[in-house]
């Protein structure tokens, strides 16, 4: 089944109000084994809303929208697609006995404007909505199937999960529409693409999707409409066959973080880690107390920004600052080094880099960042050169530490 989703609230359009509905939505219709075509925004405009729903109606013959079920002037939907299916608005009584509970439960009464709440159009099945006050409505006809739900989040939500997505799903031919995701990081889109070779005719039907991101490059894979045993089948084939090509990069799956990865390796391996950071502040030591139960982990870190705290409170040898300066291999090394003595962990990650947007000289523009990672008195260190802002900067050289405190654990 084909749907499309329409958002309406002019909050949307001015772009006050992200638009969280719209990507819920798609993500509780994929879970039924709906395909969602399109999805589009409107403001509280009666006009926009007809066309809007007329439009859908005619192309795809369902529609799902959100917004202007309130008991304000500029709630318009129900009015709206009760004239495209040529119905009136009748007076629901349950509705209002509803409505009044639920205002008796907070101790107040309804307002007169209230009352328009429980008004629905004729022939519109009522989706019963426990979370506030106003219902949900499904209404069906010659034009087709147009489902309307409030804005509010929390009430598109429920109405959703218990009303909505049971009656969807009774129509599908069910089939699912399941995603996995490979995550991978260090290694850029188009050298990933390489190394995938030809595998989208492999992995066929499922289809594949390169999404680039702060970090790094997630793979996702999805089945479309197939019986949820053999999408599920092809999805576990379809993410080793990724894993298998994309070697190194892939760090985790679906949501997993890389932080998360990293303490669980470390935890396994019964060892300690800590941090010393220059141009990321703390990113690093942040993204690792992000994860739930990092403190068995995970001892702590300095944020040695200026020279004279990398060598006051890492014992950097002043002499490498001046010589190859702050950002450099050998200063990498020894912030790695002296974190793992001065915080006595097993391994210790370093990052130094110059995060701009000033500073940078040609041997070492903005971007340039060195990341060390010491075991005892073993250090390693790399060199990146990160594209983009400050904000990018820091958050990719973040990421980078992770995965080479991830590969270091890895081999161990
Ligand atoms: P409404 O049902 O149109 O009265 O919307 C009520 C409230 O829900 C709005 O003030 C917004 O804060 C929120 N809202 C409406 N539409 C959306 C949407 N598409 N995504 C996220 N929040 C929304
Ligand atoms: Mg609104």
């Amino acid at each position: 089944m084909n749907l499309e989703l329409l958002t309406i609230g002019t909050e949307l359009l001015l772009g006050f109000t992200v638009d969280t509905n719209g990507a819920e939505l798609a993500r509780a219709a994929a879970a039924v084994g709906v395909r969602v075509v399109r999805r589009e925004s409107v403001g509280d405009d009666a006009e926009a809303i007809r066309s809007a729903v007329g439009e859908a109606l005619a192309r795809t013959g369902a529609v799902l929208t959100t917004g202007g079920l309130g008991p304000t002037r500029d709630d318009l939907t129900k009015q709206v697609v009760a004239g495209l299916f040529e119905k009136p608005l009748r007076f629901d009584e349950q509705v209002w006995a509803d409505v009044v509970e639920r205002f008796a439960r907070l101790g107040r009464a309804p307002a007169a404007s209230n009352r328009t709440q429980a008004e629905v159009p004729d022939g519109a099945i009522v989706l019963r909505n426990r979370w506030g006050t106003a219902p949900g409505l499904w209404i069906e006809g010659p034009r087709g199937l147009v489902i309307m739900l409030p804005g509010i989040p929390a009430e598109m939500r429920n109405l959703m999960a218990h009303e909505v997505a049971p009656r969807l799903a009774a129509r599908g031919n069910g089939g699912v529409i399941r995603s996995r995701t490979v995550r991978t990081t260090g290694v850029a889109e188009s050298s990933l693409a390489e190394r995938l070779g030809e595998i989208e005719r492999e992995v066929a039907p499922l289809t594949l999707a390169y999404l680039p991101g702060f970090d790094g490059v997630d793979l996702r894979l999805s089945a479309w409409e197939l019986p949820a045993a053999q999408a599920d089948e092809r999805l576990r084939a379809g993410v080793a066959l990724l894993r298998a090509r994309a070697g190194e990069a892939v760090y985790g799956e679906d949501d997993e973080d890389l932080a998360a990865v990293v303490l669980e390796r470390a935890r396994a391996g019964g060892l300690t880690l800590g941090t010393a950071e220059s141009c990321t502040g703390g990113l690093l030591g942040g993204r690792l107390t992000e994860i739930p139960g990092s403190s068995d982990v995970f001892m702590g870190g300095v944020v040695s920004y200026s020279n004279e705290l990398k060598t006051k409170l890492l014992g950097v040898d002043p002499g490498l600052i001046a010589v190859d300066g702050a950002v450099s291999e050998s200063v990498a090394r020894a912030m790695a080094l002296g974190a793992v003595r001065v915080l006595g962990v097993s391994l210790a990650a370093s990052v130094t880099g110059i995060a701009g947007p000033g500073g940078g000289t040609p041997a070492k523009p903005v971007g340039t960042v060195w990341i060390g990672v010491a075991e005892g008195e073993s250090v390693e260190a790399r060199r990146l050169q990160i594209p983009g802002d400050r904000h990018n900067v820091r958050v990719r050289a973040a990421q980078a530490a992770l995965a080479m405190l991830d590969r270091r654990l890895r081999v161990r």
